[in-house]
């Protein structure tokens, strides 16, 4: 079986998968800031960690996915307090038009969508244990913590901290530091602000604690994998860093992924520009929502994505293509015999292999893409002349494996999902049929292929999930528990 290789931004380098529990990969996915409904740019660093995902669990791995909803931050507060809202009222509807557009989307559930308001005993944890080993110190009911006493700060970003020094400008609520390249971990409250009670007197975490308690708290000191865009790395990540591995000694994070932004016809999304879509804004447009997974998971997660009307126009051709195949091959004549011009049971194997390795070389989806439309190609030039129900059968087996990963090809499900999305609905964390039935039809590809490994971890993945199996003679029957 071939490795599963990923481009470490912490050395900047293609390194081979190996995660700390042999078949589980743990990943932390830094999530929405709650004060908006997401813009297509972060729906393509969602999609992309999506991908990812669903790569690790075709090379095997049960995957433990936390994803964090940054609902206490500056501009929450202040979008909260213009409107007259309590932060709850404020942050619900952008909650539950997150959890709508990962539906709309076809992204997979995490394991746990942690809120930061949840965490705030054990980010006050984390900040007292820094304070006590001279990592963090206090001013006027803040805390900062103290750069200089973290050598390795900078290692993953690069950033040349005598840059930062002069460039950067002080915000108003952290006068007092000792040094300018000092970030905050815990802010005094200000009148009008919603606070927790501290050690240091009343006030509300930084950002940067946030994502650290959490990730700490339900998935260890080490993780994996860490994702985000690239806007991310610095200071976000390599404040993570500087926070965690000070507070526990161990290293925080194996894998570092980054993915690159997404510009709308070639400009950065803005405000000033009008620029800035969401979903809803696309759909309202008359936007197919599966082509718009198409456009945003079709570019290499490393390259800029320039979102135009031609990359949709281009994703909803590309999609007429795969389905126009699905229905020819569904109304192919039935041969008693595979004929000489080739035999479609080996091709669409190979397809699989092929698009396996492609995903496993850095998530490579154009070198995954070219390996599905080349089995394309040549179902379509064999339909006509008729396929055996063999050849069929492994055509569609074929296509439900790569389509566990891209979540493109079965037009029918997202209809479905489509249908089927309302915020009531899609609020909880809990799977819904389409990921549970992707999930049965690679259990059974793995049993196919006799990784009867690959399939139990499926089996009990979907048992966490609540889903009970039942293996009959017609195939696999699922229900929840
Ligand atoms: P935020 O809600 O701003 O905290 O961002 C949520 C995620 O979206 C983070 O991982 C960001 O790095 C990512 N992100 C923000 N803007 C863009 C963009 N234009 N393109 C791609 N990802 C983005
Ligand atoms: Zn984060």
């Amino acid at each position: 079986m071939s490795d599963l290789r990923l481009f470490n931004t912490l050395g900047r380098r293609l390194e081979t998968f190996a995660p700390m529990q042999a078949g589980e990969a743990c990943l932390y996915t830094c999530g929405p800031t709650v004060y908006d409904e997401p813009h297509i740019g972060n729906l393509r660093t969602f999609v992309f960690e999506d991908l990812l995902r669903r790569t690790l669990e075709l090379f095997g791995y049960r995957v433990v996915q936390v994803m964090n909803l940054t609902d206490v931050e500056d501009k929450i507060i202040a979008k909260a307090r213009e409107r007259g809202l309590s932060i709850d009222e404020l942050t619900a509807p952008y909650i539950d038009a997150f959890f709508r557009d990962l539906s709309l989307l076809g992204i997979a559930r995490a394991e746990h969508y942690p809120r930061a308001t949840a965490f705030v005993p054990q980010m006050i944890e984390m900040i007292g244990a820094l304070v006590r080993s001279g990592h963090a110190y206090e001013v006027d009911g803040s805390v900062f913590f103290h750069v200089a006493r973290f050598p390795a700060y900078g290692r993953l970003s690069g950033i040349d901290l005598c840059q930062v020094r002069q460039g950067e400008r002080v915000a108003d609520d952290e006068y007092g530091k000792d040094d300018v390249r000092d970030f905050v971990l815990w802010k005094a409250t200000k009148p009008g602000e919603p606070s927790w009670e501290s050690p240091w007197g009343p006030g509300r975490p930084g950002w940067h604690i946030e994502c650290s308690a959490m990730s700490r708290a339900l998935l260890g000191d080490t993780l994996d994998i860490h994702c985000g865009g690239v806007d991310n790395i610095f200071p976000h990540h390599e404040n993570e860093i500087a926070q965690s591995e000070c507070f526990s000694g161990h290293p925080f994070v194996h894998y570092w992924l980054h993915s690159e932004h997404l510009l709308v016809d070639g400009e950065k999304m803005s405000k000033s520009l009008g620029n800035q879509y969401r979903l809803s804004d696309l759909l309202e447009r008359g936007a197919d929502p599966r082509a718009v997974r198409y456009a945003l998971v079709s570019v290499h997660y490393r390259q800029r994505l320039n979102f135009t009307a031609e990359s949709l126009e281009h994703a909803s051709s590309a999609l007429r293509r795969l389905d126009e195949m699905k229905f020819r091959l569904d109304h192919a004549p039935l041969l008693a015999t595979v004929p000489e011009s080739g035999d479609l049971v080996t091709r669409s194997a190979a397809a699989v292999a092929g698009v396996r390795e492609q995903l496993g070389d850095d998530l490579n989806v154009s070198g995954a893409l070219g390996e599905l439309f080349g089995l394309v190609k040549e179902v379509n030039r064999r339909v006509e002349g008729g396929v055996t129900a063999g050849e069929r059968e492994a055509v569609r087996a074929s296509l439900c494996t790569i389509d566990s990963v891209l979540q493109v090809l079965d037009a029918e499900a997202w209809r479905q999902r489509a249908l089927g999305v309302t915020p009531a609905a899609t609020s909880g964390a809990g799977p819904c049929d389409q990921e549970i039935e992707s999930l049965v039809a690679r259990r059974t590809a793995a049993r196919q292929g006799r990784d009867f490994a690959s399939a139990d971890r499926i089996r009990e993945q979907l048992s966490e999930l609540g889903i009970v199996l039942e293996d009959t003679s017609g195939g696999t029957l699922w229900r929840r528990r």
